[in-house]
């Protein structure tokens, strides 16, 4: 039996108890009950319980850290490769383009070349300029997304009038146009300045018209919009009536390479990197870029920037 004295201590003290029935005849006359002082176990048991708790946390503290510290290292290599990767295509992109303007240079001087005068030997030189032009484009195409992803992409701001490089953009695609019986329309501002970057804002109305006039077919419409919904605010629409984009498409067409319809579009003189270019351009000014499309009715590409 425990027999626990002190108030203090007997207020903390842990007892294990049993109790025993007496019989007598068949009958409970009296219980025994037994108890033992286990507080020293208990309390021991209680200070062990804390003791591991504490042990794990810190193991586990000690096993995140190292866990972090090895990962990090183990990426050091990867994040090498992918550096050297973007640089070699910043490189790459950039040493071809001289090698190809020589070539450009050369056809060019045999296509005028008076002694020439085999339609064959015309046809072949016609052909080699057509390729060295979509060379040309794919590798400055290249250079563009190269450089993005070095960061090395900056917008030259100045003061840029938005609805005059959109008519710049038709006239440049009217004789395009003309070819497929499409007619090509401006509405809204008519002048609507803000500052840009002149040279990609050309490019992106390049490619979104471009991009209009190739998957439009024969007699159909093509509408270039320049807006101004608010003070501040910019709203550039290009708006066809071609061929369309599925809805499971319009999801991937802003990828880099991503054609609908590869052979149709590397015909067309395209390699899938207009719309990812247009995408980089417009985040570069902190706008954004936004499709509608219907397939066999049209597809409007939406553009917002800050004025
Ligand atoms: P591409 O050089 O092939 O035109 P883009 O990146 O400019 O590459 O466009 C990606 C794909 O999106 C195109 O191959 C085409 O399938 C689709 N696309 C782009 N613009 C239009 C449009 N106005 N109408 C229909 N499809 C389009």
């Amino acid at each position: 039996m425990a027999v626990v004295t002190d108030r203090e201590r007997r207020r903390h003290a842990r007892v294990m108890m049993t109790a025993q029935p007496m019989m007598a005849d068949g009958e409970q006359i009296a219980t025994v009950y037994v108890g033992k002082d286990v507080t020293a176990m208990y309390n021991g048991l209680e200070k062990a319980t804390y003791s591991l708790t504490g042990l794990a946390v810190l193991a586990l503290i000690v096993a995140a850290a190292i866990g972090h510290m090895l990962a990090g290292e183990a990426i050091v290599p990867l994040v090498e490769a992918y550096e050297k990767q973007r640089q070699f295509a910043a490189d790459a992109s950039h040493e071809l383009r001289t090698p190809l303007s020589v070539v450009m240079a050369s056809a060019d001087l045999l296509d005028n070349d008076p002694s020439i005068t085999s339609p064959f030997l015309k046809q072949v030189i016609g052909d080699v300029r057509d390729e060295v032009k979509k060379m040309t484009k794919l590798v400055s195409d290249l250079l563009f997304v190269a450089r993005s992803d070095n960061q090395a992409l900056k917008a030259k701001l100045s003061k840029v009038d938005l609805a005059a490089a959109a008519d710049q953009t038709i006239r440049l695609m009217q004789p395009l146009a003309d070819k497929k019986n499409i007619s090509l329309i401006r509405e809204g501002e008519e002048s609507l300045t803000a500052k840009l970057d002149e040279q990609k804002m050309k490019q992106l109305l390049l490619i979104l018209v471009d991009n209009a006039v190739k998957y439009t077919t024969e007699g159909g419409k093509v509408t270039v919009r320049v807006l101004s919904p608010a003070a501040g605010k910019i709203r550039l629409e290009v708006e066809d009536t071609g061929i369309g984009i599925s809805e499971e498409d319009k999801a991937k067409i802003f990828d880099r390479f991503f054609r609908v319809d590869k052979a149709r579009s590397r015909e067309m003189g395209g390699n899938g990197l207009g719309l990812a270019i247009a995408q980089e351009i417009v985040t570069l000014h902190g706008g954004n870029i936004n499709v509608e499309s219907e397939l066999g009715k049209g597809t409007k590409f939406i553009v917002t920037l800050k004025g």
